[in-house]
């Protein structure tokens, strides 16, 4: 029977034009539909997002030829800080020092807006042959059949693939259609996000300040600039968000410091509730998840658009390599080989992130000293250090080709 294309992706946010990109290169025809017209996210400028791109991560933008349009905007990553503190008092005693002589490889990562990723991203799908991007368009249902998928779009619309991709992000609907079961819960908090102005020049240098009520990453972006994530309970957030410029940025001065001189907020703020969110499962007959719509993640460890990254590197890989060997890509036992690849590296990301959350948002005195031992065991052991550095750059665990810099 013949199909409208290979793949069907809903959702054009930030990993379904990665995952269409990839696959294109290796012979697929894609279609990604999105509920956006193209290139909406990013026209109103800076949206408070900003990601920490782990070197795998850079490699995969690399392979799949969006890194060159991006890179002048991405701030290179010299050393990560963290440290243990408590509002008007700074950094504590004890600091691990992740710096760039850590690795041999380079830069273990890099800073980079939303806004510019998600533009490169949607611009290369559009200039690629065997993409097609349908924007402004809403999936509503989706019916598998023995060897296609039809999906229909709320204009009336249907489309056929071999199989459908369900990039649509945390409350993805290709999951729910699918009858997968999500977990998770809320922590209580929120993220308090802006840019920040400052007098003194940054050095590439990335913080993650563990305060009482949640860390405060400081995410350094090109020239003297930075972007924040505040984290709060939930209605300390709501309360400071409400509060004029000038009294958020007096709340903010004693948690952040003086260390880059005067700061000045530059542009809007933004307030996100944070939730973990995981499907149960990854796949099911003729249909896979990937990004957010698999696992939203705490930006604790800013790891969710990089682990969405990996399960694109490995997707891409597993129906490539099937499809080479003549099987049906589809299949669920074709797809399961993904899932495997997947689940066991989120399930200990999660278990990560879960742990520096509880450890860390607590101002327990004997919690802090263990902690603050911990830090200092970890700068006193170069191996261990390594070992974090490493992994901090995504060159751990069983690495897709596109993050090894190979072609698939
Ligand atoms: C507001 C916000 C702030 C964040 N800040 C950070 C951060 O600072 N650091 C960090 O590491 N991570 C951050 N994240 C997480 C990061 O943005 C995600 O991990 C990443 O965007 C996931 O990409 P995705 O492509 O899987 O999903 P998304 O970016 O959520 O994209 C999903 C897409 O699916 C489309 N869609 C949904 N349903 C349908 C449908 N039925 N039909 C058609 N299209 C549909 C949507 O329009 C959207 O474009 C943030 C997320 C959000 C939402």
């Amino acid at each position: 029977m013949s199909c409208d294309t290979d793949i069907l992706i809903v959702g054009g946010g930030l990993n379904g034009p990665a995952l269409a990109l990839a696959l294109a290169d290796t012979g697929f025809d894609v279609i990604v539909i999105d509920a956006q017209p193209p290139g909406a996210r990013g026209e109103e400028g800076f949206d408070g997002r900003a990601y920490a791109l782990t070197l795998a991560s850079q490699r995969l933008l690399t392979a799949i030829g969006v890194w060159d349009s991006v890179k002048d905007h991405a701030q290179p990553l010299s050393e990560v800080r963290v440290s243990d503190g408590k509002p008007g008092t700074g950094a504590g005693p004890f600091v691990v020092e992740f710096e760039r002589g850590g690795i041999d490889e380079g830069p273990a990562g890099y800073i980079l807006e939303d806004r510019f990723l998600s533009r490169a991203l949607t611009d290369a799908i559009k200039a690629h042959p065997k993409v097609t991007l349908i924007g402004g368009e809403t999936v509503v249902a989706q019916a598998v059949g023995p060897a296609d998928v039809t999906i229909s779009l709320a204009s009336g619309r249907e489309l056929s693939g071999r199989m459908v991709v369900g990039c649509d992000g945390r409350r993805s609907g290709t999951a729910a259609r699918a009858g997968i079961r999500r977990t998770g819960h809320d922590y209580g908090q929120s993220g308090l996000v802006c840019a920040l102005e400052h007098e003194k020049p940054h050095g590439g240098i990335a913080h993650q300040l563990f305060l009482p009520p949640g860390p405060l990453a400081i995410l350094p972006l090109p020239g003297d600039m930075c972007s924040i994530v505040w984290t709060e309970t939930t209605a300390e957030a709501a309360r400071v968000h409400a509060l004029d410029d000038a009294a958020y940025m007096e709340h903010l001065r004693p948690r952040f410091g003086d260390f880059l001189g005067e700061i000045k907020l530059a542009g809007k703020r933004f307030t996100y509730p944070l939730n973990l969110t995981l499907a149960e499962a990854y796949v099911s007959d003729r249909l896979a998840l990937v990004g957010d719509a698999a696992h939203g993640v705490h930006p604790i460890a800013g790891q969710g658009l990089n682990a969405g990254l990996k399960d694109v590197g490995a997707l891409a890989e597993v129906l490539t390599l099937a499809r080479r060997r003549g099987e049906d890509f589809g299949r669920i036992d074709v797809l399961e080989r993904y899932q495997r690849w997947r689940r066991f590296d989120v399930a200990t990301m999660v278990a990560a992130t879960e742990t520096a959350n509880t450890v860390f948002s607590n101002d327990n005195p004997l919690v802090r000293v263990g902690r603050g031992v911990g830090l200092g065991v970890i700068n006193a052991l170069p191996g261990l250090k390594r070992f974090l550095m490493r992994e901090a750059a995504g060159l751990t665990g069983d690495l897709p080709r596109l993050m090894q810099g190979r072609q698939i």
